[in-house]
């Protein structure tokens, strides 16, 4: 095999993009994917350096890595640990929640942690667990609860924009699984941008049109430490199955996937006929939470919350 270097040096290339006809060294792949990321930042209008953000964070490459580039940009970004209750061989929650500490640590930045069992009386497990809620994957509980803790915290720390490390392979895998089973109004807010809404904050995916390989070479290549698990809930997902099918296609045509997603942009706008959508459509406030919810009354993480109470 001939020698890969760089296009834009003469060092030995780090990384080889076929989708992108792209290959850099170490020094021009890490200074390419922040000037990428600030590029959909702006493309997409996400936020800018009067807004504060808050970053999702799970103790994983994507999250940790995108804290490290919107640190690196100069923005106001503040992290945001949810400890889910995950006790597997591992102890997955207390072990991210450490590599989140550390990145923080080392940073010198401020990290927000809420520990679901000690706030809520109970794990996310423990909540699936109950008799009404019970599934036998916590995932749907899991998203409810994240979702709640996630508005609230960026309403509490007075942040604006709330933003999640979603990249290219999540969003394709999960906009097959939304077309092959028709959610209409899950396509419809499939976007890389939710406008702020009945009180919540925009919500924004600045890593959405990355491959999950180049986030990890970014991560990889940074030197950042993360936790390599994945949830041991997420083993035998719909969204795993998904991405297995993608990455088939991927093999056989290079580019498949960011062609999938991002040409889902504009048939989305067709289709719906809207360029920009918002989080929450016309809900009602929560009466206890204050959060806008389709139910008449409690919103679902309230409800949850209460009959494991009662
Ligand atoms: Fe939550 Fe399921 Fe994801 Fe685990 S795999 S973090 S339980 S949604
Ligand atoms: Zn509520």
């Amino acid at each position: 095999m001939p020698a890969m270097y760089c296009h834009r040096c003469d060092q030995m290339a780090a990384i080889r993009m076929k989708e992108h006809r792209l290959q850099l060294c170490k020094e021009h792949y890490l200074e390419w994917f922040i000037q990428q990321t600030q590029a959909y930042i702006q493309k997409f209008h996400m936020f800018n350096r009067s807004d504060k953000v808050l970053v999702a964070v799970s103790g994983g490459k994507d999250s940790l890595s995108l804290w490290d580039v919107l640190w690196r940009l100069n923005y106001q970004a503040e992290g945001m640990y949810i400890h889910l209750g995950i006790d597997s061989e591992d102890h997955y929650s207390d072990a991210s929640e450490a590599y989140c500490r550390q990145f923080a640590e080392e940073r010198g930045l401020t990290l927000h942690v809420v520990n679901v069992r000690e706030r809520y009386g109970k794990s996310v497990p423990e909540f699936a667990h109950m008799k009404k809620w019970g599934k036998e994957r916590p995932c749907a509980v899991c998203g409810v609860a994240k979702r709640h803790i996630m508005n609230q915290a960026a309403i509490d720390h007075g942040c604006n924009v709330l933003t999640t490390a979603h990249n290219l392979d999540d969003e394709a895998a999960l906009l097959m699984l939304n077309t092959m089973n028709w959610h209409v109004e899950l396509l419809r807010r499939q976007s890389p941008i939710l406008e702020a809404s009945g009180g919540l904050p925009r919500k924004v995916k600045p890593f959405c049109r990355f491959y999950e390989r180049e986030t990890a070479a970014y991560a990889l290549l940074r030197g950042i430490d993360y936790v390599e698990e994945e949830c041991p809930h997420a083993t035998g997902s719909t969204q795993l199955y998904y991405k297995g099918i993608l990455n088939q296609m991927e093999h056989e045509h290079s580019g498949y996937k960011l062609n999938f997603y991002t040409n889902f942009w504009n048939a989305r706008e067709k289709l719906f006929g809207q360029k920009t959508v918002k989080d929450a459509g016309d809900g009602n406030a929560c009466p206890n939470c204050g959060q806008p919810t389709t139910a008449d009354g409690l919103c679902s993480f309230c409800r949850m919350v209460n009959s494991s109470q009662a």
